[in-house]
């Protein structure tokens, strides 16, 4: 086989075909913006096809539930959790409910470099490094067998990531019939932005700055609020001064110019949902109810299935939530109907970055 998929944007760069490739023939490596792709080692392939049939793009439906959500607005108790929590702290009382019953939690943390990447959190000081949103494409392609590893002896296993992150890993465990102790659990995503512009931001902001020790994208010296989220980019310098600079929020939500290809062909950006649970941004909930507004943020939970909804059940103690209308929940989410659009200047922004670099686009944005 040469190639698992026919055009980029038909490809997440979940790693699915990679992990569940026999012989390991498929390498998961960076394209010019950064991205993942499958390569295929054609001497190694042995044709088996598998890579394609997994493949969220090409797989029945692909892995999407087919009953419709419950809508919840909740918040988690403690001042503490949605102070370092993106929304209203959701993923912190899912994951204590499956780290009280010695399971493991998997989610996005830094590296020591502050690139992306998913990692295995076994009690709460783990947990709390995949806290708060990171707005670059982790790399999950590594905890496929780890994942495998936990659910074999028996672990409840909590996966949190991208929708069609988890379509993959989804696909991976139902190809090995452990599904039983997983709980998936996606983000409303808006698009996954480049690790590649990302890196040279991390540069960018060294030269600038200093020694980065510390990096928050939803920083909650901000009050939560949709507007709000392109100016909540802090960082911290190890001389200890904090820095707000807003510019790669600036590319990503406002000009739009790096996320993957396929977010604009995303299969996963309506009611049936890839996870047994959905969090996000409770967006316009002052409007509908304004006592469950919050400056320190407000989460959308939706249940898809029966055992994301028992899920959600457990957490009484931890969490405050309440049952809301579908119609008032899908007004503000455009990621619940229709995909990002990419802007005509997508492909003159690559252009200009291959030849002058990451530095002078920020400076032409700048001027504007
Ligand atoms: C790239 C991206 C786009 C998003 N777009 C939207 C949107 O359009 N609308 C909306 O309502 N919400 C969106 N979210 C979700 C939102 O920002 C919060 O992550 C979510 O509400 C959970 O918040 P929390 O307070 O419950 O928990 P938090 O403690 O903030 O939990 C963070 C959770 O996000 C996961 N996570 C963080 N970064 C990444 C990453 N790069 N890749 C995969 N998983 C990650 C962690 O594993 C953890 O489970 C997006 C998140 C990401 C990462």
């Amino acid at each position: 086989m040469k190639q698992v998929f026919e055009e980029k944007r038909h490809c997440c760069g979940c790693g699915a075909c990679a992990n569940i490739c026999p012989v390991k023939a498929i390498d998961m490596q960076g394209d010019e913006e950064g991205f993942l792709y499958p390569k295929i080692d054609e001497d190694a392939c042995v044709d088996c096809g598998k890579c394609v049939e997994i493949c969220p793009f090409f797989a029945e439906n692909n892995y999407k539930n087919t009953t419709l959500p419950l809508y919840y607005v909740a918040k988690h108790i403690s001042e503490e959790v949605l102070m370092h929590s993106a929304s209203g702290g959701a993923f912190t009382a899912l994951s204590d409910a499956v780290l009280a019953e010695k399971g493991v939690v998997y989610g996005a943390d830094f590296d020591e470099h502050f690139k992306v990447v998913h990692r295995r959190a076994v009690n709460s000081e783990e947990r709390d490094r995949l806290r708060t949103s990171k707005y670059v494409q982790s790399d999950i392609t590594y905890i496929y067998a780890s994942v495998e590893e936990d659910l074999r002896q028996n672990k409840m296993v909590l996966f949190t990531g991208t929708p069609c992150q988890n379509a993959g890993l989804k696909g991976y465990v139902q190809s090995k019939n452990l599904e039983e102790n997983l709980y998936l659990c996606d983000l409303l995503c808006h698009s996954v932005p480049s690790p590649l512009i990302w890196s040279e931001f991390l540069k960018i902001l060294t030269k600038t700055y200093g020694a980065i020790a510390a990096i928050n994208f939803r920083s909650k010296n901000m009050p939560w609020s949709r507007p709000n989220c392109k100016k909540a980019f802090y960082l911290k310098t190890v001389l200890g001064s904090h820095h707000a600079d807003n510019r790669f929020l600036r590319l990503f939500l406002e000009e739009q110019t790096i996320a993957r290809p396929s977010c604009e062909a995303c299969l996963f950006t309506d009611e049936k949902r890839t996870g047994d649970i959905t969090i996000g941004d409770y967006w316009g909930i002052e409007k509908y109810d304004a006592a469950r507004y919050d400056a320190l943020g407000v989460s959308l939970i939706l249940t898809n299935t029966a055992k994301g909804e028992q899920l959600l059940q457990g957490l009484a103690g931890e969490l405050r939530y309440e049952r809301r209308d579908s119609k008032e929940a899908l007004a503000e989410q455009q990621r619940l109907r229709t995909a990002i659009k990419f802007p005509p200047q997508r492909e003159q922004f690559w252009l200009l970055y291959q030849k002058h670099g990451l530095e002078y686009l920020l400076e032409k944005t700048e001027s504007k």
